[in-house]
């Protein structure tokens, strides 16, 4: 493989030297042909891991057949996602879009078009402290990262916070301005942080009871990855509006509107994009829908997320580290120390990828797939680096 410069990629993270070229299940390769187990998994997007076969088989076919026509048109692989995600879950109706932070943008003007329909032009959308929506101005203006406060001034307005947990503070913030709530069911980026049950119920009540729109960003936690096929389904509750991404194109660029037939009020010209909901990576999300739909699958992402979380539980207790939380296969390790990014760097010198969203949490997110021996593996491998620091 010849080795080729990265100078010329724009500079706006801090990355490894590695070049990776090629993947396979929980397998990522480099350059040099090393071996990485991969329980980042491309941000938690590969849910079925690295070029799954039946992905690339559909891709390949798909990509003879038909490209992209336009959204201008039907296509057949859209309109059959679109079925799917409808018949699986309490949504009528999907917009489809590139990424998880476009979904959310789609979102928030839904929500502000219906705050000005039916509650007299209220646009403000409550969301909460360390929440992550994305990158772009209004979906960073949406989120409640600390160091994100003062960067790229001045922010779009409308997005007041809450604590999360805190429903009496999230009662306090509802006006007559306040058209919609947006709460991800587990803060992922803010260090894999679930929201109750009773939270979640207790917000579609004070939703429904104040006239305003409940909304999820299931961009990390849909499409299987806490063990149900969309994390709303634990609290037994059904909310008017979801967002997807990550997970729904099993590694493509592919992410999803979906709302309840009551909200559907866009017009033609409100939303759109010339790659939206283009056959190729449609025809991914088909094969991903139906693999999850698979019977036994997301039972087996209840059993690997339980293996998972009492293996890190063992290394806790072992180590004198902190709680394991999460759900299914998004779960973190409280560290107790900010080791996070030490301990990153070296678990990727040993051929392990893993991710620190704070310094003080290692976060997993593996294959849906992952097998219990390569759960052993990282698990094993984390063991050795903490006798190692332990020594130190
Ligand atoms: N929302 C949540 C909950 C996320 O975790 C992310 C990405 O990490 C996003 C939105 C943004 O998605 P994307 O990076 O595809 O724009």
């Amino acid at each position: 493989m010849h080795a080729h410069s990265t100078d010329a990629l724009m500079q706006v993270v801090k990355r490894p030297p590695q070049v990776f070229v090629s993947g396979s299940g929980s397998w990522l390769y480099d350059q040099g042909g090393t071996r990485y187990l991969d329980f980042v998994q491309g941000w938690a997007t590969n849910c079925l891991g690295h070029a799954p076969p039946e992905l690339a088989q559909a891709l390949a076919a798909q990509a003879q057949r038909l490209i992209n026509c336009s959204p201008a048109y039907f296509n057949e692989p859209a309109a059959r996602l679109a079925g799917l995600i409808a018949a699986h879950s309490c949504f009528d109706r999907v917009f489809f879009c590139n990424s998880g932070a476009e979904a959310n943008e789609g979102a928030i003007k839904l929500a502000r078009k219906w705050g000005g329909r039916h509650r007299a032009g209220a646009f403000e959308i409550i969301t909460f402290d360390h929440a992550f929506h994305g990158r772009t101005l209004a979906t960073m203006s949406a989120s409640g990262k600390p160091q994100w406060n003062h960067l790229f001034e001045p922010k779009v307005a409308g997005f007041p916070k809450a604590p999360i947990g805190n429903l009496a503070a999230v009662a306090k913030l509802i006006t007559r301005r306040t058209a919609a709530v947006m709460l991800e069911p587990v803060q992922g980026e803010a260090g894999v942080i679930p929201a109750t049950r009773e939270f979640m119920q207790g917000l579609r009540a004070l939703c429904a009871e104040s006239g305003i729109l409940f909304i999820v960003d299931e961009i990390q936690t849909g499409m299987g990855r806490t063990g149900k096929l969309f994390a709303y389904e634990h609290a037994a509750i059904e909310p008017d509006i979801m967002t997807l991404g990550k997970g729904l194109g099993g590694g493509v660029p592919l992410a999803a509107l979906a709302a309840r037939e009551a909200v559907c009020c866009f017009e033609p010209g409100d939303q759109g994009g010339t790659f939206n909901g283009n056959p190729l990576m449609t025809a991914a999300g088909c094969v991903v829908m139906q693999a999850l739909l698979a019977t036994g699958f997301l039972a087996a992402v209840v059993r690997k997320g339980d293996y998972l979380r009492s293996r890190l539980e063992q290394l806790a207790a072992r180590h004198g580290l902190g709680e394991v939380r999460g759900a299914g296969l998004l779960l973190a390790l409280e560290l107790g120390s900010d080791a996070g990014p030490l301990l990153v760097e070296r678990a990727l010198q040993r051929g392990l990828l893993l991710n620190s969203p704070r310094a003080s949490v290692l976060r997993f997110m593996p294959a849906l797939n992952a097998s219990e021996d390569e759960i052993d593996s990282a698990v094993a491998l984390l063991d050795a680096l903490l006798v190692e620091r332990g020594a130190q």
